[in-house]
């Protein structure tokens, strides 16, 4: 595959543009692989890429059931940030981070990073200490974040409102390494880099039914026909429940709709990413010029993929509360997407109870965030049967009682 450069486009320019190719190929499936990656998210699609790129195994498919970036990929709302509390977290969300930075020049696609800063607001004295304790816990884990007064979020947010009818803004807990990307690209940027190693990726091909023989795995059943696999990695989101089924085992797992929507496009007003989690809300400013906003998810198990009118009134009611601007706008898009929780709102990256089948997922509100941190675990697990990374967010852990309690961090807000 050509590599993207200046000169490339220079070139381009000169006759057309009709000189690219594709970026991805659309193969017919093949008859067997040594690793099936089933979901075309970012995460399954990160997955594929390590484990060409760093282990070397380029036999591998990725199936998908819809467009690739089509599911939860391609619906958030693009934040990015790795101050997470516990340890095993702040690992793997910091390894994603890192790798984020550096992510436009690995795939040689611009996926549009934009470490622009992130504030997580404290609006009462409970969160306050929290905040501060994550501070702490950051430093110790080599984490970059600072806590910050009310007069400093008020610079860095001039459109915010620090003394709301509900709770007062009492600081907050800020990542200037925080930020987003562009989530499409990020997608794409993978699935190009899986295309350009052979690997093929396989759209608008639903798995309908898994083989297993012996309790080892054998293959797959898709609408495109069988396919046989040596591995099979499950990287499935809110859907990993009926894969599981599938395959014969059960994942605690519950899946929910999450919602966001964008303003119509205005001048620039903020150029920080900010999370309210008490009042419930978060908005971020898109290149466009939207407003991209969002807040918390249903409160009943569902998959429509749409999210529930009370919600949208709630985040709302928080967002004109904190930023009276929002009031004047109208908005553009709503959508929603379904999101898969944990009872201790951390992923799993793990093997299954079935043999050569391995899962990840559990990333519920907070996995865009993730994707590089956890296709570089999940692509060493499936290659070499552990992960450093992986190692906390293993299925045992329901069953051992060794939670690892992100609840205010991955199942609130993002
Ligand atoms: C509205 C919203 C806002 C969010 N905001 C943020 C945020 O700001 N920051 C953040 O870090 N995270 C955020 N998230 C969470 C984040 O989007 C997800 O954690 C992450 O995208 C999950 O990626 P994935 O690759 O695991 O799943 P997905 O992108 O959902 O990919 C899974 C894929 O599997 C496919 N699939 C399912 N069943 C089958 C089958 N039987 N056969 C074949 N394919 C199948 C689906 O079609 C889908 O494409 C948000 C989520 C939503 C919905």
């Amino acid at each position: 595959m050509r590599r993207y450069s200046m000169f490339a486009v220079a070139r381009e320019a000169l006759r057309y543009h009709a000189g690219w190719e594709r970026a991805w190929r659309s193969p017919e499936p093949k008859k067997r692989y040594d690793v099936v990656v089933v979901g075309a998210g970012g995460h399954g699609l990160a997955t594929a890429y390590y484990l060409g790129k760093v282990h070397g195994i380029t036999n591998v498919a990725v199936i998908e059931k819809g467009w690739l970036g089509g599911g939860n990929t391609g619906r958030n709302t693009t934040i990015i940030r790795s101050n997470y509390l516990q340890d095993a977290s702040a690992a793997i969300f910091e390894k994603a981070l890192q790798l984020y930075e550096g992510l436009s020049q690995d795939l040689n696609y611009n996926v549009m990073f934009s470490p622009r800063g992130l504030l997580m607001l404290a609006q009462s004295e409970h969160e306050m200490r929290g905040y501060k304790r994550t501070v702490y816990a950051n430093a110790l884990q080599g984490v970059q974040t600072e806590w910050i007064s009310r007069e400093r979020v008020k610079e860095l947010v001039p459109i915010i409102n620090l003394d709301g009818p509900r709770y007062p803004v009492l600081g907050a807990l800020y990542q200037e390494r925080g930020g987003t990307a562009r989530h499409d690209a990020v997608a794409w940027g993978y699935a190009r880099g899986c295309s350009a190693m052979g690997m093929d990726i396989i759209q608008q091909c639903e798995v309908t039914g898994i083989r297993t023989v012996n309790g080892k795995v054998q293959g797959i059943d898709t609408t495109k026909g069988a396919i046989d696999c040596g591995k099979l990695a499950m990287v499935v989101a809110g859907h990993s429940g009926v894969l599981a089924e599938m395959a014969g085992f059960r994942l605690p797992l519950e899946s929910v709709a999450l919602q966001a929507w964008v303003s119509e496009p205005i001048k620039p007003v903020i150029d920080v990413v900010v999370m309210a989690n008490l009042v419930h809300c978060y908005i971020s400013q898109s290149d466009k010029g939207e407003l991209v906003l969002g807040g918390g998810i249903d409160h009943c198990n569902n998959f429509t993929q749409r999210g529930s009118w009370y919600t949208l009134e709630e985040t709302t009611r928080a967002l004109v509360e904190t930023y009276p601007v929002v009031s004047r706008l109208k908005m553009l898009r709503q959508w929603g997407g379904i999101v898969d929780i944990t009872g201790d709102h951390s992923p799993i990256i793990s093997k299954a109870p079935v043999e050569g089948i391995f899962v990840d997922c559990g990333w519920g509100t907070g996995g865009f965030k993730a994707i590089p941190g956890s296709g570089w675990a999940m692509a060493e697990l499936v290659a070499k049967g552990h992960s450093p990374l992986a190692e906390g967010f293993g299925l045992n852990r329901f069953r051992e009682g060794r939670f690892i309690d992100e609840s205010v961090a991955a199942g609130v807000a993002h």
